[in-house]
């Protein structure tokens, strides 16, 4: 594979902090090199104090396009010029490209998850799912499931004082959608019970199992699953969490986050290339379930 950054190169980037140990730049450099595509990817260390100087600087140098992680997914939005219709809904970008002279927010979290789950050979489309948390990822996710056709979507939470807004998020969800979206505490045992029973699909979408808290599941009882049902959990470090073992014992079909990861990226590299990210190479490549060595992989 013969490749140059030449004087034509196109930039593109992410933008966040911490980024370092990212694995977006590997993933796109290499999706760029196969195709023979004119790119590169980098990742810059950027605090919300300092992204509006830095978008304004990449703006006049003409970067392709770029990505945004943790903190700066709804810091972003005073400065684009337009949005998706599922980042107007989510409130929150990841993916930002150009059309034109104008820089438009995307998101691509909730693509990516929904991705995960067809090329699992998961089929949850009209049916309903129940998702626990309400955080960024959870709200991507509701959000591209109730687009694309998922029938209903119980969402349970703490009912901490971010409780109210969430509901009035849901709702406004549920309105512009169509799709039946109701919120509930996550301490209701009897209706998480009821709303699991019903389910195709479990999907873990809180912070809880994530490494180092290895032991922690999310769910308060295991009884509470049921073999019919396909339990997911975002989380991609440590590929098996606590939740995904329970399910695993009471005969639930599972996906880990890895793959949700990828398509997230893979929808990113067609917003700004118009070209299918080569997904077979990259997966053998960055996202085997055997991989050990990586520890981290921010988006
Ligand atoms: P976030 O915006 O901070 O949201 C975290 C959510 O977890 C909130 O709903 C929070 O509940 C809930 N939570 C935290 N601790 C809890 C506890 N002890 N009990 C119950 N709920 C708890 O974070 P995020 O960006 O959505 O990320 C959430 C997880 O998804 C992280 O593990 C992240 O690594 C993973 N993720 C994976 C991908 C991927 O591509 N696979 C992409 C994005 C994120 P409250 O609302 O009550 O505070």
């Amino acid at each position: 594979m013969n490749y140059e950054i030449t004087g034509h190169t196109g930039l593109t980037a992410l933008l966040g902090s911490p980024v370092s140990h990212s694995i977006s730049p590997q993933m796109h450099n290499r999706a760029f090199r196969e195709l023979g595509l004119d790119y590169v990817y980098l990742a810059f260390d950027v605090t919300p104090h300092q992204l509006k100087e830095a978008f304004l600087g990449l703006k006049s140098i003409g970067i392709r396009g770029f990505n945004l992680t943790m903190p700066l997914k709804t810091a972003i939005l005073p400065y684009l010029d337009g949005l998706t219709p599922a980042a107007r809904l989510a409130g929150a970008v990841n993916t930002v490209y150009r059309e034109g002279d104008s820089f438009i927010g995307h998101t691509t979290d909730g693509i990516g998850y929904m991705q995960s789950v067809s090329d699992a050979g998961y089929e949850i489309l009209g049916q309903k799912m129940t998702l626990l948390g309400a955080g960024g990822a959870a709200t991507a996710i509701c959000v591209q499931a109730a687009l694309d056709g998922v029938a209903a979507i119980d969402v349970f939470k703490r009912k901490n004082s971010t409780f109210s807004s969430a509901s009035a998020f849901f709702q406004k969800v549920a309105e512009e959608t169509g799709c039946t979206i109701r919120l509930f505490d996550l301490a209701d045992t009897r209706r998480l019970a009821e709303s699991i029973g019903e389910s195709a699909i479990l999907t873990n979408a809180t912070s809880v199992g994530m490494a180092p808290d290895l032991e922690q599941s999310v769910l308060p009882d295991a009884s509470l699953l049921h073999p019919d049902l396909i339990v997911s959990d975002i989380i991609y470090n440590p590929r098996q969490t606590r939740l995904l073992s329970q399910a695993a014992e009471m005969g639930c079909r599972t996906l880990n986050g890895l793959y949700m990861l990828l398509f997230q990226g893979a929808a990113a590299f067609r917003c700004w290339t118009g070209q299918k990210m080569p997904v077979e190479l990259i997966r053998e490549c960055y996202f085997t379930e055997t991989d050990k060595k990586r520890k981290d992989h921010t988006p």
